[in-house]
């Protein structure tokens, strides 16, 4: 009677929500104060003041029509061509507003790339670990998820195993960095040789590889991390922004697409990206918040309270005798878990109501993701708790 598919995506909860709803129950339980919730990714920084200035702005100058009406089905055009100003301001790059396709954030953003890239037996491929999301996304559209593992002494990419992956039937190649759920950013030198390895196979395969970087958290990285833009690497580059995690608006739905005008026959990609977004119901991304990006555009993200509490939780953690990279970018640690069964382990630390989560659903079983875009105290306050339940397998 109903597609199967559909019903099992919609029925069956994500352990990340199973595990923020087990958090809801808990806290009528035993009080909001007592649990230590590091399971949703969502940012507790809240929107800056000119976010909400801008608002109001746009309400007082602009008559209702400007602000409220359908726009073309790519954006506005006066934001598209502010936007890729703005890019152009900060990389060097040369975009125009016909670079753009404005989207409601980043899931949409990628979900229509899929879709307008795949074709029958397609593959994307995506180095763990990785947002459990991009399979449903993915497998949608008739393509299938390409998983390589994890290199986890710093969650950059084994490019042995990278290479090995990658197939004559390889249409893009997702990145994510700064990465959910690692919080690793990948570095300079990583993304000089994915591109280097991608052109050779290009070549090889005779068909364009595309990158598809996913970056809602491109603004979220710290002191000493630089994330390289990778359009100015590698040129089948598609770059997926949302201003969800920058400027703290997941509830508004808007993002963007970039489509240079260097890939492999633009005047197809492009179109395919309009035709995906027009099936996919993603065409005019919410009016108001539009003109709301383009008033922001290059503002400042206020960063300073993810900087802090990941290095608190870090250095708790560390203290406690986990094993974990440092938080370089994002807002989410992802420590080596203290037994093999990661499922096990999160289990047993809902016994202290640290509520954490499977690193088996991020692609990278023994690991865990706690997510610090929480209240400071709830961190401060989880350290002894951390340190209990780590003392327990030292016994
Ligand atoms: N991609 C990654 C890696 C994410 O972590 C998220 C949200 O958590 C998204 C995409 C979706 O972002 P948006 O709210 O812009 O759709």
């Amino acid at each position: 009677m109903v597609n199967e598919k559909m019903y099992e995506l919609g029925a069956k909860k994500s352990t990340i929500r199973a595990i923020f709803e087990y958090g809801r129950k808990r806290a009528a339980e035993v009080g909001e104060e007592n649990i230590f919730d590091f399971s949703l990714g969502n940012p507790n920084v809240p929107a800056p003041d000119f976010i909400k200035e801008a608002v109001i702005d746009i309400m007082n100058e602009l008559p209702p029509q400007a602000i409220h009406s359908y726009t073309i089905a790519p954006g506005n055009p006066q934001v598209r061509e502010t936007l890729a100003a703005d890019i152009n301001r900060r990389f060097g790059t040369h975009f125009t507003m016909n670079n753009l396709f404005m989207t409601s954030g980043a899931a949409a953003s990628i979900t229509i790339c899929f879709k307008a890239l795949a074709e029958r037996d397609d593959e994307f491929v995506i180095a763990a670990p990785f947002f459990p999301e991009y399979r449903p996304f993915v497998e949608s559209t008739g393509a299938r998820l390409v998983v390589v593992p994890a290199q986890p002494v710093d969650f950059q990419i084994n490019f042995d195993l990278f290479e090995k992956a990658l197939t004559p039937h390889t249409k893009g190649v997702i990145v994510n960095s700064p990465n959910n759920p690692s919080g690793a950013v990948y570095s300079e030198e990583t993304i000089k040789r994915l591109a280097s390895l991608l052109t050779r196979k290009e070549k090889e395969y005779g068909h364009p590889i595309f990158i598809i970087s996913d970056e809602p958290y491109r603004e979220i990285a710290y002191e000493g991390c630089e994330v390289p833009y990778i359009p100015l690497y590698y040129r089948n580059t598609l770059v997926c922004y949302s201003y969800s995690k920058s400027f703290s608006l997941p509830g508004e739905r808007i993002g963007y697409i970039v489509v240079p005008s260097e890939v492999t026959d633009f005047a197809k990609l492009y179109p395919a990206i309009a035709g995906a977004a027009r099936v996919l119901t993603h065409v005019n991304a919410p009016s108001l918040w539009q003109l709301v990006v383009a008033r922001c555009a290059g503002k400042p993200s206020d960063i300073e309270p993810y900087r802090t509490n990941g290095e608190m939780l870090y250095k708790g953690l560390i203290e406690a005798g986990f094993t974990c990279v440092r938080p370089q970018g994002a807002f989410y640690l992802f420590p080596k878990c203290l037994e093999d069964d990661d499922y096990a382990f999160c289990e047993r630390a809902k016994k202290y109501d640290l509520l954490i989560v499977p690193g088996t659903d991020f692609g990278c079983p023994g690991y865990f993701r706690a997510s610090y875009c929480i209240n400071r105290d709830t961190i401060r306050r989880s350290l002894p708790l951390f340190k209990k339940l780590a003392d327990e397998y030292k016994k």
